[in-house]
């Protein structure tokens, strides 16, 4: 029977594909699709892994025997049997198989979607003693896995993340709890053609990455991942922030329309990547593009962007257990992104871990283990807690301006003394370049304005860099007091608020009337319902994914922006913006 959940939209179009249930213990698990030829590989590694792991219990069975321990250790040995017996199972088997043989998953994915459900059915017994055999089977699965990590798949060395040459192309939609921002990255390249996740703001960075892959998605789905079983038929609707879950024939032809609609509209848009961004009164405007990694460039290119208006670096930082980037690593990362851009600038923010991005899971330096992490260390703060660490990646962002146009940006300024210290800091940075006798490039600095006391103080910024950019989605979470990553307040996550609009204006008309650039990178700015209410208020440069370049330069074409001023300065003065926005 259908039914459905609501959440979040975040990224637009319509998904329609099979469940797979990733729970967020096994998001690091390699999700690949093996060929016909190779299934009974897949199937071999399985069987070695299990035996591998049969093996080692009945070696701690047999030493057991030895040291005479049995009657000493009666719940050991009984666990041992229990874990033996699970491997045996066939339902595991027989099911792993079938993801293999029929949906030609490899081996490690096959094994964690049979736990999910199997793991389902124990969460369903009445027995106390049963249900909490769900642990036994985890550790099993936990062993095979460890010894597969041990194994060289001959077959993932041959497959590309995303290829599906196995013949079977069902679609697939992946089911999270929770996915971090650098899990998003890793699903990056994946095999899946829609997101959907029980918790997250529709500016949560996990949003943010989806975004960027230009998949539908749903966050802030609350229980979706428990409603869902492995393998169900589920629609996502990336426009309205619905998920429709065993739809009926009738459903499944209304969305099966709506995503061929979805692409005609995209065919049309991509006519306009050749027409240059300009109102209907000869404003230009420049539309600029928000990466996550070097090779985001050619997205970037593909969507006619102007330049990268947004580098987030973090994401060099992210899932490496601690280890951080070396200079040389984020030069050449960065000295990428250059190159791939072609000549246009390229604009590196520095590092910005912390809040709703934590560098690892479970790490505390970033301060996601605060109380209040979006108020803690992070952004520019975190990065001048260590201020070695901030040289490393100075002096790499230093190197790569000398391949090509380079604005570095630094996130969350708010205080004289933060910006004093990152302005002596990049100094350091240069003259530790000239005493090793390393190029290193002129680059423009930047500062964000996504902190309201910055927002409050713009004479003190223009005065020490040479342009601004606002960071809407911070700028609202501290105007409003609403933390972006929660679902439960995102409802007053409000872009039009009086308050916000105010810090808005006021920046953009600051920064012009001084001659300097002022864009917008936050997510506001690729919000095609945006688009006019920032033209009127004065902003001519706009920093977005590349997926939304196109939709808001047709935006654009159509806009004056003479009239957009005198409408955009009545929406500002009015109690409910919002109702104002229709006009
Ligand atoms: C912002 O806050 O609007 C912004 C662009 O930075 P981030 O989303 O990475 O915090
Ligand atoms: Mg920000």
């Amino acid at each position: 029977m259908s039914f459905s959940v609501h959440g979040q939209a975040v990224s637009r179009g319509i998904a329609i594909g099979r469940a797979v249930i990733v729970a967020s213990s096994r998001l690091d698990v390699a999700h690949y699709f093996v060929t016909t030829e190779q299934v009974n590989a897949e199937i071999e590694r399985l069987r070695s892994a299990r035996n591998a792991v049969v093996d080692e219990i009945e070696r701690v069975q047999q030493s057991l025997d030895a040291q005479g321990s049995n009657d000493a250790h009666p719940e050991l040995t009984a666990l041992l049997d229990v874990h033996l017996m699970l491997l045996q199972d066939e339902q595991l088997t027989s099911g792993v198989k079938h993801w293999i043989v029929e949906r030609h998953y490899n081996a490690e994915w096959a094994l964690t979607s049979q736990l999910e459900v199997i793991a389902r059915q124990f969460d369903e017994m009445e027995d106390p003693y049963l249900r909490e055999r769900k642990a036994d089977l985890e550790q099993v699965v936990e062993r095979m896995l460890r010894v597969m990590r041990g194994m060289v798949s001959p077959v993932a060395a041959s497959v590309q993340p995303g290829a599906q040459g196995s013949g079977n192309e069902v679609p697939l939609v992946l089911i999270a709890h929770d996915l971090s921002p650098a899990d998003m990255l890793q699903f990056k390249q994946s095999v899946f053609a829609g997101f959907v996740t029980d918790v997250g703001g529709k500016t949560s960075h996990t949003a943010i990455v989806a975004r960027s892959m230009d998949i539908p998605a749903v966050v802030g789905a609350r229980s979706a991942s428990q409603l869902i079983a492995q393998d169900d038929w589920v629609v996502i609707d990336g426009d309205a922030g619905v998920v429709v879950i065993d739809p009926s024939p009738v459903l499944l032809a209304e969305y099966g329309f709506k995503q061929r609609q979805g692409e005609v509209e995209r065919e049309r848009l991509a006519r306009l990547k050749n027409t240059p961004a300009v109102t209907l009164d000869g404003q230009k405007i420049e539309l600029l593009a928000n990466i996550e990694q070097p090779e985001d460039a050619a997205a970037a290119l593909k969507a006619s962007a102007v330049g990268v208006g947004l580098f987030r670096t973090e994401f060099l930082f992210m899932g490496r257990n601690g280890k951080l980037p070396d200079e040389e690593e984020q030069y050449l990362a960065y000295r990428r992104a250059v190159e791939g851009m072609q000549g246009l600038p390229v604009t590196v923010r520095t590092v910005d871990v912390g809040a709703d991005k934590p560098l690892d899971r479970g790490a505390s330096r970033s301060g996601d283990d605060h109380l209040n992490p979006a108020l803690g260390l992070r952004a520019i703060r975190w990065s001048l807690a260590d201020p070695a660490m901030f040289l490393v990646q100075l002096r790499a962002i230093l190197r790569a301006a000398a391949c090509g146009a380079v604005n570095l940006l630094v996130p969350m300024l708010a205080h004289a003394s933060e910006i004093r210290q990152t302005l002596a800091l990049v100094q350091r940075a240069r003259e530790q370049l000239d005493a090793r006798a390393q190029a290193y490039g002129a680059v423009r600095l930047g500062a964000m304005i996504e902190v309201p006391a910055a927002a409050l103080t713009i004479p003190l910024f223009l005065r020490h860099f040479d342009f601004l950019s606002i960071g809407t989605n911070d700028l609202i979470q501290y105007t409003l007091a609403i933390d972006r990553a929660d679902e439960a307040v995102s409802h007053l996550y409000d872009p039009v608020h009086p308050a916000v609009l105010q810090l808005l204006a006021s920046t953009i008309a600051q920064a012009r009337a001084q001659g300097k650039g002022v864009s917008v990178c936050g997510e506001m700015a690729g919000d095609v319902a945006m688009t006019r209410l920032l033209l009127g208020l004065g902003l001519r440069s706009f920093s977005m994914h590349p997926s939304q370049i196109l939709a808001v330069k047709q935006q654009i074409l159509r806009c004056d922006t003479a009239k957009l001023a005198t409408w955009a300065q009545s929406v500002l003065v009015a109690e409910d913006p919002a109702a104002l926005m229709a006009d």
